[in-house]
């Protein structure tokens, strides 16, 4: 059914009221190549869980919402197993499917709201694993010709939560499906953040797919915000990547700067320096930076998008004037 003048409210994890000039759910392949023919002159934005997109601005086209729901064993051999989903699948129904069957590789990337379709986009990653070590392939519609293509692991060109659909392919293509490839015998990775405090202190001597998976769930839980109770869309920046010449000098001049040796260069987590500019918990008006990790921008009450993207703007030039550190935007802006 198509609607007019939805407000997305519900439909975004910030919780910003934005109006749609149409909008419309689809379950099947046939029925979006029907909606594209049928709006081909409105602008489209695909939505799926509204968990990485901050409004602020009303829709003045149609909001497309994928609802397609399948979840399927696609293949498998000695070792791996093909798990396919349709891009309407909540990405932590995915997680669960394969944890239940006890197929590796996916426990890291539990409790990450959002649906499957979105996860290439960003290449989402918590706890030292991202979508791209699992992932097989993507089924997209070009929203343009209306055909259907495949995209490999390689030619998503996955980065650091960046992939082609990010950036050159932005808006050009409707994923409809994605194929994750799990081990059979699982290759535990728990070396990142707090998971093996969290796995001794549940007792677990014997490392599992489902004990990781408990183990992020708890974690993740204790930390951050449930946007059922208070509307954000996780870390508002990425963490920056900086070059080692700029690092050394503010190694130099914070002699505790946390940092993490990449290939691509120095990272240093974006809410270590946000709350070294004393801004961890602060609030203005509706908005603020949440009390447990300020990399969380939250929405109090009855912030608008501009209020939000307003709060980021004064962070960005807060942390540039004190560290010299551009900080960029994780969330999707509309
Ligand atoms: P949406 O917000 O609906 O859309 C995001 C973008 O993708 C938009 O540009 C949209 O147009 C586009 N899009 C959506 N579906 C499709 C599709 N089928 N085809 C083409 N384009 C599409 N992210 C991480 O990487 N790691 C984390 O650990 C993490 N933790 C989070 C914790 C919390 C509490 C919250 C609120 C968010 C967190 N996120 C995290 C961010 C977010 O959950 C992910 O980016 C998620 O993949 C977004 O999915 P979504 O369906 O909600 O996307
Ligand atoms: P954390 O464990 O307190 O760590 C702080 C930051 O340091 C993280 O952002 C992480 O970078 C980095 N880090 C920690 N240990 C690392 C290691 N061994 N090697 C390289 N980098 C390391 O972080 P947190 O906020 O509680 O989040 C835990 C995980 O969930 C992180 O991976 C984070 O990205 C993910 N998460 C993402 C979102 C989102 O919206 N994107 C929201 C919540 C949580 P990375 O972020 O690069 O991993």
């Amino acid at each position: 059914m198509i609607r007019k003048n939805l407000d997305l409210r519900q439909l975004n994890t910030f919780g910003i009221s934005a109006s749609a000039k149409y909008y419309a759910a689809f379950d099947t392949v046939s029925e979006l190549r029907q909606l594209l023919a049928e709006f081909n002159d409105e602008t489209k934005l695909v939505l799926g869980g509204g968990s990485n997109i901050l409004f602020t601005k009303d829709v003045e086209g149609l909001v497309l919402h994928n609802k397609i729901d399948t979840i399927d064993i696609a293949g498998e051999d000695d070792n791996f197993v093909w798990v396919k989903a349709g891009a309407g699948v909540p990405w932590h129904q995915m997680v669960q499917y394969c944890v239940e069957r006890n197929f590796g590789g996916i426990e890291n990337l539990s409790l990450i709201p959002g649906s499957v379709g979105a996860a290439p986009m960003q290449n989402i990653g918590a706890y030292g694993v991202e979508i791209k070590d699992i992932f097989w392939e993507l089924e997209a519609m070009d929203v343009a010709e209306k055909s259907i293509r495949i995209f490999s692991n390689e030619a998503c060109e996955f980065g650091y939560r960046e992939s082609i659909f990010k950036n050159q392919l932005k808006g050009k293509y409707i994923i409809l499906s994605v194929t994750c490839r799990l081990r059979k015998r699982p290759v535990f990775n728990t070396s990142y953040g707090a998971i093996e405090s969290e796995l001794a202190a549940m007792g677990v001597h014997t490392l599992s797919v489902k004990a990781i998976s408990d183990a992020v769930i708890r974690i993740r839980s204790a930390k951050l915000p449930d946007p059922a109770v208070i509307g954000n869309a996780g870390s508002f920046f990425k963490n920056p990547v900086i070059a080692p010449a700029l690092f050394q000098q503010l190694q130099n001049s914070f002699p505790g700067i946390p940092f993490y040796k990449g290939a691509a260069g120095i990272k240093i987590p974006a809410a270590w320096l946000i709350e070294q500019c004393g801004l961890k918990g602060m609030r203005i008006g509706n908005v603020g930076c949440y009390k447990n990790q300020p990399l969380v921008i939250v929405n109090y009450g009855n912030a608008s998008g501009e209020e939000i993207f307003g709060f980021s703007e004064r962070i960005i030039e807060v942390v540039q004037a004190r560290f010299g550190i551009q900080l960029h935007r994780e969330v999707n802006i509309y």
